[in-house]
């Protein structure tokens, strides 16, 4: 069975162990700032027009969302014109149930994958291995995560947490498991190591009967599907196998083939900082004697719906899963992605999982929390999603749930202080009296936020008295 991130700790525990791993850390403070420093490239060589192409990003998706339910029929239409079957998902017990179906009637039992965040989300590879059924994953991260039963810390890069000896080892000791086995010599030198994978996949992709993928965008108005990807592996699966099972969020969705130029600029560029990506593959439908002869998309809900209802948060559906906010991410940087306890990890992660999944485990209910609110996640998202309110917005609905008396206690006195101005200029005198007689370190569960902090001093005098003294002196001086 693979990894799963159910059960695990919230973030302020898993966070406290991930930063005392300085390996981990070491692996990602190096990833992620040459990621950075390429993006930062790229985008800055398109100057001005690249605030026009996030503002039309934006636009385009911000559009889509508000009329989903006219795109999500024209694309429904536009895939059985092209010979596809399109079925709906309203959660993730569905899209397994239906997947499951779709192999089982092939008659197969093993499928390869491309790589996919929603097939992630649902727990795809547990529900197939669970019907009998082996899932091979062909991202080359992906695929070290899965051959080490490990956990992926990032979207874009799953196995960004782990340094080339560790794939060295994973490779060695899982892979005759899965297959042809790696080279007894097998060396940590990054093409060695690409070249074991390499072999290793081939003999799977000529195998298999069946693929499984996700899309980065689905076309309204043409039904065509479109996955990108780095490594070809991703065109082998949509090319070779007889069917293909695409699982898709209902968001993916553009109304027009013209609409992805503006995210075919803002995708690499945002991503792995490359101008044009290496591999894009697009379907439309069934083309006889060319690629799988049986296609199937599964239009996934699980969650969206709900937070297409929440006027502040659903510009998280915005989200073209680049990575660029866990790249900048000060928090993500130390802690990686499994602190996260969750399938999308860093700043998206914190706002779109507790959204997703509504926040009524401890671990959900934490990720609103896991960010410094230093606002670079949202100066470097393509589309424009403005996380930090996002997060803002959400911790609101944490401290207005269960729990939380003392910050709801000090909050309800701080609107009595502030809402009159006789009990502020009482609070500000008697504080003005105590001064520099306040103890450094505040009592209780105040006492964490002068743990690493000196509490300032008081002042003798408010600015309101400063300002009536003053008044009060120029009055006598004329
Ligand atoms: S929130 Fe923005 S920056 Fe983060 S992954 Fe999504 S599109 Fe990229």
């Amino acid at each position: 069975m693979s990894a799963t991130f159910l059960g695990l700790p919230p973030f302020p525990e898993a966070a406290r162990a991930a930063v005392g791993d300085s390996r981990t850390r070491q692996n990602l403070h190096k990833a992620t700032r040459t990621i950075r420093g390429k993006r930062d490239a790229v985008v800055g060589e398109l100057g001005e027009d690249w605030q026009r192409l996030r503002s039309e990003g934006e636009r385009v998706k911000t559009h889509t969302l508000r009329h989903l339910d006219h795109y999500l029929e024209q694309l429904e239409e536009s895939v059985q014109r092209a010979g596809g079957t399109v079925h709906w998902a309203a959660d993730a017990a569905e899209a397994n149930a239906i997947v499951t179906r779709l192999v089982h009637e092939t008659g197969e039992r093993e499928v390869v994958k491309v790589k996919s965040m929603a097939t992630q989300e649902i727990e795809l590879n547990n529900a197939l291995e669970a019907a009998g059924i082996t899932a091979y994953e062909t991202d080359l991260a992906e695929l070290i995560v899965q051959l080490g039963e490990d956990l992926p810390s990032h979207i874009l890069v799953p196995a960004i947490h782990l340094g080339r000896a560790q794939i060295r080892e994973v490779f060695l000791r899982q892979m005759a498991e899965w297959g042809v086995p790696a080279p007894p010599g097998l060396t940590d030198d990054p093409r060695a190591l690409a070249e074991a994978a390499r072999v290793h996949l081939r003999e799977l992709f000529l195998r298999a009967k069946v693929a499984v993928s996700g899309a980065n965008f689905a076309v309204a108005d043409s039904g065509t599907l479109v996955v990108l990807e780095s490594e070809g592996n991703g065109r082998m699966c949509l090319t070779l196998p007889e069917t293909l099972i695409s699982v898709v969020g209902i968001e993916k969705i553009v109304p027009a083939w013209s609409d992805l130029e503006v995210f075919m600029q803002l995708l690499p560029r945002s991503s792995t900082g490359e101008r044009m990506n290496p591999y894009t593959s697009t379907w439309t439908g069934v083309t006889p004697g060319d690629g799988p002869q049986n296609f199937h998309l599964v239009l996934l809900d699980n969650g969206r719906t709900d937070v297409l209802a929440d006027t502040v948060g659903r510009q998280a559906l915005r989200c073209i899963r680049c990575s660029a906010c866990l790249n900048i991410c000060p928090v993500y940087e130390r802690t990686g992605g499994h602190a996260y306890g969750s399938v999308y990890p860093g700043p998206i992660g914190a706002i779109l999982t507790p959204q997703l999944q509504g926040m009524s485990s401890e671990t959900d209910k934490a990720l609103p929390y896991a960010s410094s609110l230093c606002g670079a996640c949202y100066d470097v998202c393509p589309v424009a999603i403005d996380i930090p309110e996002v997060l803002v917005h959400l911790r609101e609905q944490v401290a207005r749930g269960p729990g939380h008396t003392g910050e709801k206690a000090v909050m309800a006195g701080a609107d009595a202080v502030f809402g009159s101005a006789r009990a502020l200029d009482a609070v500000q005198r008697a504080a003005g009296a105590v001064g520099g007689n306040l103890p450094r370190h505040l009592p209780g569960m105040a006492g964490k936020w002068t743990d690493t902090r000196d509490l300032p001093d008081v002042p003798g005098q408010s600015f309101r008295q400063w300002w009536n003294k003053r008044d009060q002196r120029e009055g006598e001086g004329r």
